[in-house]
């Protein structure tokens, strides 16, 4: 579904040059949730700006259903992690989700069950008429999810998406995200410098090393599809792949390839 294959990025400007990302090749499956962790400033950001055609790579390419993405392909949709600036703060949630559709050319009943179904499936039937500002954090970011669930993405990308709301809020956001995957079948990439939440969501998880970046691991999160917080948190196997991802991404800080842990 997704091919990053020998990703480049250079930024340059006023006399600076910063190589955010150095090589970086990898896949994701159609209906797969992948999860990239790496530490902060690693380039991430960039990472998923450049596969969602926000920004063009200095070399290497991005394909999506085998099209190189040029600009932002109209099956990709985003949540970004300031959800305090991602919505409209003039427009109703109701509004707010409907917006992109409206580049859709659906008609407006199609547009009206779509936001409805969509503000449902993350628990917020009854804020359609609120303002944004008038919800908590953890449901702004709701909203945000509502209005790339409501655009009905083959690819959905995340960018730390729950990075500033509370541990309760975060936890009952990663269900949510795991829900809507497996009722969804989105094919889901989610970029986290917290290497248990990226254990906890994903499928998949992808190491990146410190910037310039590289893939430093991937690795199969091989616990059940039925995940919980208390449990799966506490489970052995849980603790060994979180051990694992600590240790290579503490080898790519030393510029290692790490031992790999069994
Ligand atoms: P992350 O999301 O992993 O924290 P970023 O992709 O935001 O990392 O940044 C990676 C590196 O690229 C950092 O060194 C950052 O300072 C640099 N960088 C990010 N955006 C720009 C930009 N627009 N211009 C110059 N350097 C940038
Ligand atoms: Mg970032």
């Amino acid at each position: 579904m997704l091919d990053v294959h020998g990703l480049r990025k250079v930024y340059e400007g006023s006399g600076r040059r910063t190589e955010a990302v150095r090589d970086l090749t990898f896949s994701v499956e159609a209906g797969e949730l992948v999860c990239l962790v790496g530490p902060s400033g690693c380039g991430k950001t960039t990472l998923l700006k450049c596969v969602g055609g926000l920004l063009a790579p200095t070399a290497g390419e991005v394909r999506l259903a085998g099209r190189r993405v040029e600009g932002p392909p109209p099956g990709m949709a985003f949540v970004f992690q300031e959800y305090g600036r991602s919505l409209f703060p003039w427009m109703r949630v109701g509004q707010n989700v409907e917006l992109p559709l409206k580049q859709k050319k659906l008609g407006r009943e199609r547009r009206r069950e779509l936001v409805a179904d969509a503000l449902e499936s993350v628990g917020l039937a009854d804020a359609a008429g609120a303002y944004p500002w008038q919800l908590s954090g953890g449901m702004q970011q709701r909203v945000a999810i509502a209005r790339a669930l409501a655009y009905e993405p083959e690819v959905l990308l995340m960018d730390e998406p729950f990075a500033a709301v509370d541990a309760q809020t975060r936890a009952d956001l990663e269900d949510l995200v795991r829900r809507l995957w497996r009722e969804r079948g989105i094919t889901i990439l989610f970029v986290t410098h917290d290497i248990d939440e990226a254990v906890y969501l994903g499928e998949r998880v992808i190491v990146l090393s410190a910037s310039p970046t590289v893939v430093q691991e991937q690795l199969k999160v091989d616990l059940p599809a039925e995940r919980d917080q208390v449990h799966t948190r506490v489970s052995p196997r849980f603790a060994e792949l979180r051990t694992r991802v600590y240790e290579q991404i503490q080898a790519a800080k030393r510029g290692g390839a790490g031992k790999a842990v069994q």
